[in-house]
């Protein structure tokens, strides 16, 4: 972590972290504190341009906006430099090791040649003592000789770690594109789903878009608490990755809206498949733990959108996010598909 704020100057922006996130009806949660934190000392540029961006299209920011803003915006640039900082020391290392291979495989030949050395030497008279000598320098060589090997052990013991932190800063990565509520792709791991899918070829020409809201999930909240609210989000994702396969992508978008890209469904069998869920979903009985009683107002609207051609994938999730809009003012538990654009 790099902040260098003395104490008073951290306090004064405490004073003034916890009347703002208090003011944007957000959850008092230690991203939300970091989030403000660095927009109100003013060190972090595009957190603060984006928080902007948002706050002016709604002014209250929920839980979901503040996990984006914290992973997009403080995670990321944090994983990054330690990608960095990983790729050189393991540059590193790999130049010690080559070295001290490199040194012993010398010294291996220096031993050599004295030892033939020796042998011819041996077969002189009066070589005594320059023989006494001789043998000296070959002690002292087969003792460098071994510290050399010990050196090479312990580069390797330590490439073995370098690779064990590798594969953590991997875990790292990986946190900075799952949404850790849901355990799904947030919003940047879709994009790099995609940006993948294109890379392997796919130009996306049969895909189709689901985009899915939960409907008055609010009520869910006010009525049954948030920590119930949390449960059915991770029930609806666990639902989305039981009916997705193959090289489907599944997302959660943001609070209870979920994308799911089908990348070789043309949009008829994907409307299909939207109509499945949403009949499956208002046919869910859902309970609260420990109680008997059905939730019974769980039912989700989708839009769906298949990309035209030249079309963005940003331009496609708009349609797909007008159709949905469709879906609740037709009112809500039904699927709409998008006009052409
Ligand atoms: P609509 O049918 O029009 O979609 O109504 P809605 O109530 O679902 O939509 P609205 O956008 O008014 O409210 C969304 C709610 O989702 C409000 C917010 O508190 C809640 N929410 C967002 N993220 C989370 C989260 O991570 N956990 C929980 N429990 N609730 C969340
Ligand atoms: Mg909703
Ligand atoms: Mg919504």
């Amino acid at each position: 972590m790099r902040y260098t704020d003395s104490d008073p100057r951290s306090a004064e922006i405490l004073r003034l972290v916890i009347p703002s996130i208090s003011k944007h009806g957000g959850s008092y949660i230690p991203t939300a504190y970091a989030v403000w934190y660095e927009h109100l000392a003013g060190t972090n540029n595009r957190l603060t341009v984006d928080l902007a961006c948002r706050l002016q299209k709604s002014d209250s920011l929920d839980r979901g906006s503040v996990e984006e803003l914290y992973a997009e915006h403080i995670l990321s640039r944090d994983v990054r430099s330690t990608h960095l900082l990983q790729k050189s020391l393991e540059a590193l290392a790999r130049r010690l090791a080559q070295a001290a291979a490199d040194s012993s495989g010398s010294t291996e030949e220096y031993a050599r040649t004295l030892e033939a050395s020796q042998a011819e030497l041996q077969s002189l008279t009066g070589a005594e003592e320059l023989q006494a000598v001789l043998q000296k320098l070959i002690d002292s060589t087969r003792g460098a000789r071994e510290s050399v090997g010990s050196l090479r052990a312990e580069l390797a013991a330590s490439q073995t770690e370098l690779r064990t932190v590798r594969d953590r800063l991997g875990h790292l990565e990986i946190e900075a594109i799952k949404d850790p509520l849901t355990g799904l792709l947030n919003r940047r791991g879709f994009d790099r789903a995609v940006e993948q899918l294109r890379a392997n070829g796919s130009t996306l020409t049969f895909a189709t878009l689901l985009m899915l809201d939960l409907d008055h999930f609010k009520r869910i909240n006010d009525s049954y608490g948030h920590l119930f609210g949390d449960q059915v989000l991770c029930a609806t994702a666990k639902v989305l990755n039981s009916v997705i396969k193959g090289r489907d992508i599944a997302a959660r978008f943001g609070g209870e809206e979920f994308l799911i890209l089908l990348p070789e469904t043309a949009e008829s069998g994907a409307v299909a498949l939207a109509e499945q869920f949403r009949q499956a979903f208002a046919r869910a009985s859902v309970r609260r733990n420990g109680s008997d009683k059905v939730i019974d107002q769980l039912t989700v609207s989708i839009g769906v959108a298949s990309p035209k051609p030249g079309e963005s994938l940003e331009q496609t999730i708009d349609r797909a996010d007008a159709a949905l809009y469709r879906a609740k003012h037709d009112g809500r538990n039904c699927v709409r598909i998008a006009t052409a654009a």
